[in-house]
């Protein structure tokens, strides 16, 4: 690549080809993937993420949001995309761009249905999540028969699949809990297939479910974190390459002396102990995604190889970084994570997670394809 001259996010579609394959080395041949592609795809670029994925032959996709499968679909996106998250008020948007709901309670069931109805639809494909112990979206147990009897009483819908979320699958330390997890939903799907004459496909584990609980990839498992690069763990993240690279160029040094300050409300000093020091401005700040957090010391960004720590508060707009022991000019490339300073190790410093860095990086950083 030649180096940045401005902020871009890099997103490495090889590496992504790369993830891809190995989780698949990780599944039966007979089990399915999904690829989660919510969030602009973990903050990359949902678009040239989902065609990759498609190009690879993954078997579905799924978004949080209906707006965002829309966006797929107009995009010439044709897997099916299972929405997670859908709202009552988009159930008609999500039917005419042919997105397929997880239903999670009577009342959303009730009004999918009645949408499906008024838009004359037959065997529309549905998804019933069931609530294991994460607590956030799904059914219970009890609630099975009314679901069954719910259904008998519509051809509209048919139900795609019947799925549950791991709440600690990353969490080695939570393996109780997670087995009893399995335990539940595995009871729930005996249940239901003796109350329906469809058997639907099963799932349940996210990136971590799939690398630490084979004996749950059931018909399918859901992918989000790993195929963008990440395992949660060292030992998976060793496996994986990370398909984003945020980087950055230094656009001006200044030479401090002894008892000046940098930044807004003067937060970094030079002390007395340094005659001077190199202060490097680079254009990105926490209107990009590099939050607050990391100022003061707690972030560092890497130039020509070497560590620069972040001085002072990140600015909207900028962060000034330490680079008074290392040979850099202005112009010269920064990189902030990427494959060697993940982005995993770099969220660390403030307790966060890959996750929620990645997913920040706002939509006025620049997005470059990278693909040999
Ligand atoms: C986001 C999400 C996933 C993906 O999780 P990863 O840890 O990123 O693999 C899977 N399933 C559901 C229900 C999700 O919301």
């Amino acid at each position: 690549m030649p180096k940045a001259t401005e902020t871009l996010l890099e997103i490495d579609l090889d590496a992504l080809g790369h993830n891809f394959r190995y989780l698949k080395s990780k599944l039966k041949d007979t089990t399915k993937l999904l690829g989660v592609v919510k969030a602009y795809g973990y903050g990359s670029d949902a678009v040239e993420i989902a065609k990759e994925l498609q190009h690879l032959g993954i078997d579905y996709l799924a978004v949080a949001y209906v707006k965002e499968g829309v966006m797929l679909r107009n995009s010439g996106i044709t897997v099916p995309i299972l929405v997670l998250h859908p709202q009552a008020v988009n159930l008609e948007i999500l039917i005419d761009h042919c997105l397929e709901p997880n239903l999670y309670s009577k009342l959303v069931l009730d009004q999918f249905i009645l949408a499906s109805e008024k838009k004359d639809q037959k065997d529309y494909p549905i998804h019933i999540k069931f609530n294991t112990g994460l607590n956030r979206l799904g059914f219970l147990e009890k609630d099975i028969a009314s679901i069954t009897d719910k259904l008998n009483t519509t051809n509209s819908v048919r139900v795609r699949s019947i799925f549950s979320h791991l709440a600690a699958s990353e969490d080695l330390l939570e393996r109780t809990f997670s087995l009893d997890q399995i335990a539940s939903y595995n009871s729930i799907c005996e249940q239901y297939l003796q109350l329906s004459d469809e058997k639907p496909m099963f799932h349940m584990c996210n990136t971590s479910g799939i690398l630490n609980y084979p004996e749950a990839h059931f018909d399918m498992v859901r992918s989000g974190i790993g195929l963008y690069g990440y395992g949660n763990s060292d030992e998976h993240s060793k496996e994986l390459i990370p398909v984003v690279t945020l980087k950055s160029v230094i656009s001006q040094i200044h030479h401090i002396e002894k008892g000046a300050t940098v930044g807004y409300n003067r937060a970094y000093t030079i002390k007395n102990e340094w005659e001077a020091q190199s202060i490097a401005t680079i254009p990105i700040g926490h209107a990009d995604g590099i939050s607050r957090a990391y100022g003061n010391g707690k972030g560092w960004v890497t130039i020509n190889g070497q560590k620069a720590s972040i001085v002072g508060n990140v600015c909207m707009d900028m962060i000034m970084v330490n680079c008074t022991d290392i040979s850099c000019r202005e112009g010269d490339e920064v990189i902030l994570f990427g494959r060697s300073q993940t982005a995993e190790i770099l969220s660390q410093s403030v307790q966060s997670i890959s996750y929620e860095l990645i997913t920040a990086i706002s939509q006025r950083v620049k997005r470059i394809i990278v693909k040999k």
